[in-house]
């Protein structure tokens, strides 16, 4: 998939591309933005314009070398991902080993490392060092949704570019065809999607309609629970298999939907369409401030997911808060 495929980020990669017609390509980047937002794709890319065998600054997608980096098999593309949640130290010293080396076959060695926010202090050191002196011949590509997990003696060493979500409508469009969807069908994927298409083609379609409406019935009973009750749920979420933040953002936009009918008196712009007789039904009950206010403890429970604090606790204040709002705001709805 050459760089005229990749689905937005126009500005990030004629950015890339005027610097490679430049020759003025930097030896580290930090690719910033959400998991699935197509980050890797432009890294890939550059790998294959700086080492095509035909094109000039531009993957022909046909060389050799365009075939192997397609297929990750080249032996100057190296890909580093975390083991489980991490990168550990020994994946650093290895690549640190590797590197030392010329580049086999191909003009210049490009070494993508995903989940560069996801190292402990001794790899992001090791790591640290290696951008101390940049190996000759190579590109450093680090891929990170937060930078504030990264340490700034590792960002200020590198050209920071930022990837924005993807619009919703953009997402809708693709999945729509790739995946032959139906229009209200991909509107709500692309709205659990975060403005990131990878995670739109990648979600089971069933959990997106199953896991959707089960858990949204939850929320709806959600006031009438007791303590027991929101404990247990709080604990079966975080033990589930399914996408969690994916799960919250469910939520997120069952609350979103609530104040959309509210405020402009219809269901014209509704994520959650085929609930539109719940929402019809559960809005008169709700205020918008304690609305507000839950979509806001979705948002930090998210934040604090992102952080890897713990599940099962962030799920259950989220949860308690969101059951109790209904009587700090006046809200009837139950
Ligand atoms: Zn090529």
């Amino acid at each position: 998939m050459s760089f005229k495929k990749i689905i937005g980020h126009d500005r990030q990669i004629e950015h890339l591309r005027n610097a490679m017609r430049n020759r003025r390509v930097a030896h580290a980047y930090l690719f910033l933005g959400k998991e699935g937002i197509g980050k890797k794709l432009v890294a890939l890319n550059i790998a294959k314009a700086l080492n095509c065998l035909r094109g000039d600054k531009e993957p022909c997608d046909e060389c050799r070398s365009c075939l192997k980096i397609d297929h990750l098999h080249h032996p100057d593309v190296l890909l580093v991902e975390p083991h489980g949640q991490w990168i550990r130290i020994d994946q650093i010293r290895d690549l640190q080993r590797e590197l030392s080396h010329r580049p086999y076959e191909g003009k210049r060695r490009i070494c993508i490392l995903t989940g560069g926010d996801r190292m402990r202090q001794e790899a992001a050191n090791a790591l640290l060092r290696i951008l101390e002196e940049p190996p000759l011949h190579t590109v450093l590509i680090l891929l990170a949704a937060n930078v504030d997990l990264m340490l700034p003696t590792i960002t200020s060493r590198c050209q920071r570019i930022t990837f924005n979500p993807l619009p919703s409508e953009q997402i809708a469009e693709v999945v729509r065809s790739r995946l032959g969807l139906e229009r209200e069908e991909a509107h709500i994927l692309a709205s659990l999607a975060d403005g990131s298409l990878g995670k739109a083609l990648q979600t089971d379609l069933d959990f997106v309609h199953r896991g959707r409406r089960e858990i949204i019935g939850k929320i709806i009973d959600l006031p009438s629970y007791g303590p027991e009750q929101i404990l247990g749920l709080a604990e079966e979420m975080a033990k589930g298999n399914d996408d969690l933040p994916m799960l919250l953002t469910m939520i997120h936009t069952w609350y979103r939907d609530l104040l959309s009918y509210k405020e402009r008196g219809n269901g014209a712009q509704l994520i959650n369409i085929d609930l539109s007789h719940d929402i019809h039904k559960v809005a008169p009950g709700t205020d918008t401030p304690s609305l507000i206010h839950r979509m806001e403890v979705i948002q930090g429970a998210l934040w604090n997911l992102e952080r890897n604090v713990n599940r099962q606790i962030t799920l259950e204040a989220m949860l308690l808060d969101l059951a109790r709002t209904r009587g700090l705001h006046g809200d009837t709805w139950s």
